[in-house]
């Protein structure tokens, strides 16, 4: 605004450039979304400025009556949205709604299974240096060398023997859907709690593209900000005998004031989620991952190297195998941002490089699905990737590339009217 350009022009200009650098570049992480500007002026208001400690109805501070309307309109639409009792909209991220979940569900040094990080799992799943490695006994589960899905008979071999009190499933690089079913087979086997972890795939599940793993665990976290498309945040799910102890580990456990500006976003995003034009976006999203997978697995794009992990995909995402190119990780994220797409550099299973450099690309479509992208769009999205991570192109070929992806992002404004 230019008032916030006159106090601070050195922000301002770094703001500017940011909303320049996402209207001009196909943003393809697979974590990322596009708030819509309903969601990011929710976020803006003046909760901002509110203490509310405590529940709806059961505040810690004065002058929660607004706060209370907003918070329950939040809590009511997601229960609504995913088909749960339970709802609590005030973790700050994704992490703290696994950090919380946890805690109210263990004691330090009990034991956890959860995906291994190098095969797909998040740091909270029980990776050594986050709270989860370090409280609990983390043990790791796999994905197969041969077709990369999850083991089931490894997951069920390593329950028994370890008797984990948590089995977390879940995955941060995964492109396919988990049989929730079969995860709580296992976990009854061994009497552990079953937590989903939806973070990635909320915003399937929400569109019902993707089946609903409420019914099966009995607790499911997730961040709002993924293919959900709302603000940075968290939620946990559950029936409602976990309420009072989930309640009691957000706050006051793991959390002081809640961040009401973002609970009145979560609120909005979970209104836009149950329309149909939302689905539709979704619908093009899983679209999108398919076309990308398509093309990656054409013979042109195997002589260059490139493989598609597990073969396909049937989420937003593609987890790119470059285990057999001259190309690593890096260079491949590096060249993609060259060309004016953003990805994220990722690990692959049974990756023979180190993780800084890796042998993959996480790449994701709700960004660009979020922007307007259709079959066509995401055809030529394909095609430059394809074209853009052979090893030997020169610089002139990168450039007609980068041209060709200039061109797609123009066609589709990105917050048409807001900011400079
Ligand atoms: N859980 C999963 C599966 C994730 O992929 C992520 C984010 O990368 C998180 C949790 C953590 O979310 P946040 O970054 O909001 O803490």
């Amino acid at each position: 605004t230019a008032e916030l350009g006159a106090i601070d022009p050195e922000v301002q200009a770094a703001l500017d450039a940011e909303l320049g650098r996402q209207r001009g570049t196909l943003e393809m992480i697979a974590s990322e979304n596009f708030a819509p500007l309903a969601v990011m002026a929710a976020q803006g208001s003046v909760l901002t400025n509110k203490y509310a400690e405590g529940y709806p109805g059961r505040r810690y501070y004065g002058g929660c009556e607004h706060v209370d309307v907003i918070e329950q309109l939040a809590i009511d639409r997601v229960k609504a949205l995913f088909g749960a009792e339970y709802a609590n909209v005030q973790p700050h991220s994704g992490a703290q709604a696994n950090a919380a979940a946890m805690a109210a569900l263990l004691e330090p040094g009990d034991t956890i299974l959860g995906l291994d990080l190098a095969h797909g799992g998040h740091l909270t799943h029980g990776m050594r240096l986050n709270f989860s490695g370090k409280l609990y006994r983390p043990v790791a589960y796999h994905v197969r060398e041969d077709d990369h899905r999850v083991d089931y008979a490894e997951i069920e071999r390593l329950a028994l023997e370890h008797r984990p009190k948590l089995i977390v499933a879940g995955w941060s690089a995964y492109p396919r859907q988990l049989d929730f079913a079969e995860f709580r087979r296992i976990a009854d086997l061994v009497d552990a709690t079953l937590m989903v972890d939806m973070a990635h795939f909320a915003g399937l599940v929400a569109a019902g593209v993707h089946p609903n793993p409420v019914p099966h665990a009995h607790v499911v976290t997730s961040t709002t900000h993924k293919t959900l498309g709302g603000p940075r945040g968290g939620i946990i799910l559950a029936t409602n005998e976990y309420a009072k102890r989930f309640n009691s580990s957000v706050f006051p456990g793991q959390q002081g004031g809640p961040l009401e500006h973002v609970v009145a976003a979560k609120a909005v995003a979970f209104k836009l989620a149950a329309e149909p034009a939302f689905r539709e976006r979704q619908e093009r999203t899983l679209r999108g991952a398919a076309i990308l997978a398509e093309r990656l697995l054409r013979d042109d794009a195997t002589e260059a190297g490139i493989g598609v992990v597990s073969g396909g995909t049937d989420v937003h995402l593609v987890l790119v195998d470059l285990r057999n190119s001259e190309l690593d990780g890096k260079q491949a994220e590096d060249r993609l941002d060259r060309v004016g797409i953003t990805v994220n550099r990722n690990a692959v299973p049974f990756d023979p490089r180190p993780p800084m450099v890796s042998s993959g690309v996480r790449i994701g479509t709700p960004a660009l699905a979020a922007r307007g992208f259709g079959d066509a769009e995401f055809t030529e999205v394909a095609d430059i990737i394809a074209t853009a991570l052979r090893p030997e192109l020169d610089d002139e070929d990168l450039e007609a590339l980068a041209a060709r992806a200039a061109a797609l992002a123009d066609r589709f404004p990105l917050y048409l009217g807001y900011g400079a």
